[in-house]
């Protein structure tokens, strides 16, 4: 792990000092919804690991992760009833991360439409934010 600032807020939504609408946990990873969706069903993928960026995961919990990242994927692309899923992931500052531990962003979008909006920028409803949550896990479930 480099330089991991264990005061960013997914490590504090790990430890339980954060709250987050949680849809889906493991022994390894985590899925909950973003805060500032860049659309309905906007779902962050997180390794447990203190990972800044995918390249200070080690690679035995790449599989994992990855695991995690296509369950979710699919249970936003059912409940949120559309095929087409965006996922970002991005590495370090420059390339415009804002939360220093690894995550997947699941988006049910596209490109274009994506490419409109700002990011992280809006906070979203939380009752809306919930009933997209409450669809997930449903969809998790049935997989
Ligand atoms: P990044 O810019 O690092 O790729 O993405 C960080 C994401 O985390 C953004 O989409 C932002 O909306 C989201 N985010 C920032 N703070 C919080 C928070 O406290 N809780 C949740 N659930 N999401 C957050």
């Amino acid at each position: 792990m480099s330089n991991y600032d264990d005061q960013n807020v997914f490590a504090k939504i790990l430890r339980g000092e954060l709250p987050c609408t949680k849809v889906y946990e493991d022994e390894h990873t985590l899925a909950f919804m973003d805060i500032m969706p860049q659309i309905d069903g906007h779902t962050l993928v997180i390794p447990k690991y203190p990972a800044t960026t995918l390249f200070d995961l080690p690679p035995e919990l790449a599989g994992h992760l990855l695991n995690s990242v296509q369950k979710v994927g699919k249970a936003v692309q059912v409940a949120m009833q559309h095929k087409g899923i965006v996922i970002m992931q991005l590495n370090d500052k420059s390339a415009g991360q804002t939360v220093f531990h690894l995550h997947f962003h699941v988006m049910p979008t596209s490109l274009g439409a994506l490419s409109k909006q700002s990011h992280a920028h809006v906070m979203g409803d939380p009752a809306v934010i919930q009933q997209c949550a409450d669809k997930i896990k449903a969809a998790l479930a049935a997989l």
